[in-house]
């Protein structure tokens, strides 16, 4: 299935060109009956998908209950939405609060709950909230606003960093003073490192981040695989992408070894994109980040440079002390860490769907508790899925 390699230790990944072969039922199959085989009377291996967009293709694609059964997946914290503490959705809230403001963001976070309410029962409530797709349509929003500060709240990782700090520049060369950014940006590694750390989990390895390794490269991840001998491997989105990043993080497995591969060599190089790496570089600087369920993580943010500091929210307003709280029913931050699977929040389906969340893990299009919503619980449920 894979060929041997090239630079670096990296093995060549397999030579689909279309997107029908890369759901090749019949390859599929038969990848799996090796895997099978393979797996079979050898010790239970637990691999951590980081990306939420991983952990919905894994499920949309009907992978998991056809993995050999001493395989398990189990989902990180690589849901932007989901790992954005309470504290800062309460933040973002009182910024709609203030006269004058416009809040922008993305659609996930309108209707994740923060410790009282989501911005989206703020916009109900008379609040200037909108939804934008990018960044860069803040800036549109704050040049046909001038009477409105335009706050636009900036969650993602090091895939939607660059993007906004695009529109930060952009914003600098229109003159534009009524822009600003609330910076929640995160960076993974450090989390991931987090987690290994805590001794909480046991893990025999990575499913790297395939979107966010196209920015920060697989180099990113090497330091990590050494210090704690963990394989890791950097998949794409399709179902043959996932099946080969498998196959790959078990033969590291079985031989022993704990290096970094590309599997997803169509999107992914060892440095990066380094244009795009530099112009994060020129905005942010690496700054303490509180995760929902993983606390505080040193230089796992994204903070303004000194330079741009004019752009930061939290220095144009004087945002109070709030007093925040998670809803101590929700789970989210022990779905997050790997120590808990959705169906076993006592709250899953139950009081907390789709329509009634009380989490982001439930929210969020990359969430885990959404995904098992949708496709594991009880198998698929289109209708729901259709509905939202
Ligand atoms: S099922 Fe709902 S309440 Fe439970 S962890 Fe997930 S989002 Fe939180």
């Amino acid at each position: 299935m894979v060929s041997k390699n090239s630079s670096r230790g990296v093995r060549q990944p397999m030579s689909l060109k279309y997107m029908d072969e890369f759901r090749d039922g019949g390859l599929a199959r038969r990848i799996l009956t090796k895997l099978k085989k393979q797996c079979s009377g050898r010790a239970p291996m637990r691999f951590m998908e980081i990306c939420g967009t991983h952990t919905v293709a894994v499920f949309r694609s009907g992978l998991r209950p056809l993995l050999p059964s001493s395989l398990e997946l189990i989902s990180g914290p690589g849901c932007p939405v989901c790992v954005t503490a309470s504290e800062d959705i309460d933040k973002a809230i009182w910024f709609a609060s203030q006269p004058h403001v416009l809040v922008a963001t993305f659609g996930d976070l309108l209707r994740v709950p923060g410790s009282r309410a989501s911005l989206a029962q703020e916009r109900a409530q008379g609040a200037d909230v909108r939804m934008v797709y990018s960044a860069m349509d803040a800036v549109e929003l704050a040049q046909e606003n001038h009477d409105k500060e335009v706050v636009f709240i900036g969650i993602g990782f090091e895939t939607t960093a660059p993007t906004v700090a695009a529109a930060v520049t952009h914003a600098e060369r229109l003159g534009l003073k009524n822009f600003s950014v609330f910076s929640v940006h995160k960076v993974l590694p450090p989390a991931m490192e987090a987690l290994l750390s805590s001794g909480d989990l046991r893990l025999d390895g990575f499913l790297c981040p395939g979107h966010v390794t196209t920015v920060i490269g697989a180099k990113a991840y090497e330091a990590l695989a050494a210090r704690y001998h963990m394989p890791c491997v950097i998949t794409g989105f399709e179902p043959l992408d996932i099946l080969h990043g498998l196959w790959m993080l078990i033969q590291q497995r079985f031989s022993g070894t704990a290096r970094v591969e590309i599997q997803y060599r169509r999107g992914v190089t060892w440095e990066g994109n380094v244009a795009a790496q530099r112009l994060m570089a020129q905005v942010f600087r690496p700054a303490d980040a509180v995760w929902r369920g993983l606390g505080r993580i040193p230089l796992s943010g994204l903070a303004f440079r000194d330079e741009w500091v004019r752009f930061d929210a939290t220095q144009k307003f004087q945002v109070p002390q709030l007093d925040s709280r998670e809803d101590p029913g929700c789970r989210c931050g022990d779905v997050l860490r790997g120590v808990l699977s959705p169906p076993q929040c006592p709250l899953f389906r139950k009081v907390c769907t789709p329509q009634s969340p009380k989490g982001p893990c439930m929210v969020s299009s990359e969430g885990t508790c959404g995904a098992y919503f949708k496709y594991a619980y009880d198998g698929p449920n289109l209708e729901e899925e259709e509905k939202y």
